[in-house]
């Protein structure tokens, strides 16, 4: 039987970032197995919903650590640090009490030490039993697979005229919808929202991005709830859904995205590890409920203390900040340097047509909004979230320089005490206003 000092169970993002923190702090060859199911080496995921759409990101220009400003880590870096990275790897069994993985090919892995960094994958509209959602055309959007056989039906849409219909207006939804767009598609995007991503945006920033969708000339339909999917010899041509009064209306449709959420890949584990936000419970150095074994990225849920009330609860967090810093604190507690508890500020980001945005901390209903700079032209603009006594507990910033963020992130991170009305002028006077205070 095959036996690791550590194995990285699911080479996704956060098992690039591990494997450069082991290498960074002492991991000798031969130790280190990384095991997935996908046919690739770690690659930045954020990448398939952006440049992979336009043609301008493919592997093996995106492995990993290239997002977080580090060496592009191909096949050879791992071979070359004495790393097993095994690809088409599906782990079907994993018993945590033996310490073993059992491939799909019935191949026995064991280890001393267990990293999960399973991931999460797309909610499908089959689990909610929406009519027709197994029709060939419907896609979801989480691997280089599903972001090539999107790119494949865009070019036959373009060819035929085709008509491209995105399901849900989340982060996912608006990058579909943008990418589809930017290919020359006519695109309706469809979502249950009263705005655009209403999970973050006030309607006044929503109003800034459906000004730009619009001009694009994609088709929002707020309020509605995709309710079937129509087609003809197992390809869908159709979708029904159903709006805020209850009426059901019918758009034809070639290609359909569905973004409409995630849920973390903890199957494996159940029965056997403590589960908590829907993902595996860990503590501040991302160790679960059984020892030797750690969770990290998307799959964890770790302590998270709230900026605006100080209070910890287990979250987990589906971004790409979150699954770096998280794989480098589980390889630094391996390797035994005991690092100080995972210290996580929520951070988030995308880019869409020319724009890009960024979003520190948190955005609760109850904190004062106040937004700040050219939201007209949509060149650099913002919006405050102040909570009890003026903190600023979370900050956004559109059209903004990697400084700027900075500047964000320190006025979230130190919770900065602001009044309304002192935030006024254009979104470089405010983040320079904010730098001041820092
Ligand atoms: C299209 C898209 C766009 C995104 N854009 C952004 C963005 O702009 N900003 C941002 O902050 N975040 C973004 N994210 C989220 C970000 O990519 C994730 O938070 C990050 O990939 C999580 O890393 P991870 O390693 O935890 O999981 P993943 O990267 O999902 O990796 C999990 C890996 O485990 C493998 N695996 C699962 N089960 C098994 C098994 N049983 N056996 C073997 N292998 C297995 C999977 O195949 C996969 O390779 C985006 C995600 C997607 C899908």
């Amino acid at each position: 039987m095959p036996s690791y000092k550590i194995i990285f169970l699911g080479g996704g993002n956060a098992a690039g970032y591990a494997a450069r923190a082991f290498v960074e702090n002492g991991l000798n060859a031969g130790e280190l197995a990384i095991v997935t199911e996908e046919p690739y080496c770690a690659y930045e995921r954020p990448a398939l919903s952006k440049g992979y759409l336009l043609g301008a990101a493919r592997l093996p220009g995106f492995h990993t650590c290239v997002g977080g400003g580090g060496e592009r880590q191909a096949p050879e870096w791992y071979s070359g640090k004495g790393i097993a990275y095994l690809t088409n790897s599906r782990v079907i069994k994993a018993d945590l009490a033996k310490k073993a993985l059992t491939l799909e090919s019935g191949e026995v892995l064991s280890y001393e030490h267990l990293i999960i960094g399973t991931g999460a994958r797309p909610i499908r509209l089959t689990e909610s039993a929406v009519p027709g959602a197994n029709l060939g055309g419907i896609h979801y959007l989480r691997d280089v697979k599903d972001a090539d056989a999107l790119v494949a039906a865009i070019a036959v849409a373009k060819e035929t005229g085709g008509k491209a219909i995105v399901v849900g207006g989340g982060y996912i939804g608006m990058e579909v919808a943008a990418g589809l767009a930017s290919n020359g598609l006519t695109v309706t995007l469809i979502f249950p929202g009263s705005h655009l991503l209403s999970r973050l945006f006030t309607p006044e920033l929503a109003a800034v991005y459906e000004r730009l969708y619009d001009a694009k000339g994609v088709k929002m339909v707020k309020g509605a709830k995709v309710v079937g999917f129509g087609g003809a010899d197992g390809k869908v041509s159709s979708v029904d859904y159903k709006d805020a009064t209850g009426a059901v209306h019918h758009l034809e449709a070639s290609l359909v995205v569905v973004g409409v959420g995630a849920q973390a890949n903890v199957e494996l584990f159940k029965g056997q590890l403590e589960m908590a936000a829907g993902g595996i419970k860990v503590d501040g150095q991302m160790a679960t409920s059984v020892p030797g074994v750690f969770a990290v990225g998307d799959v964890a849920a770790f302590p998270l203390a709230s900026v605006a009330t100080g209070q910890v609860s287990l979250a987990r967090q589906e971004h790409v900040t979150h699954c770096r810093l998280s794989a480098a604190q589980a390889a630094k507690a391996i390797l035994g340097l005991s690092p100080p508890p995972y210290d996580y500020l929520p951070y988030f980001y995308s880019r869409v047509f020319a724009l890009s945005w960024v979003f520190y901390g948190e955005a609760p209903a109850k904190a004062a909004k106040v937004h700040f700079g050219d939201m007209t032209e949509a060149k650099c603009f913002g919006c405050l979230w102040l909570g009890t006594g003026g903190k600023v507990v979370g900050a956004f910033l559109e059209g903004g320089s990697a400084d700027d963020a900075v500047v964000l992130k320190g006025a979230v991170a130190k919770g900065l005490l602001l009044s309304a009305e002192a935030v006024t002028g254009s979104g470089a006077a405010v983040v320079a206003q904010l730098k001041a205070k820092l």
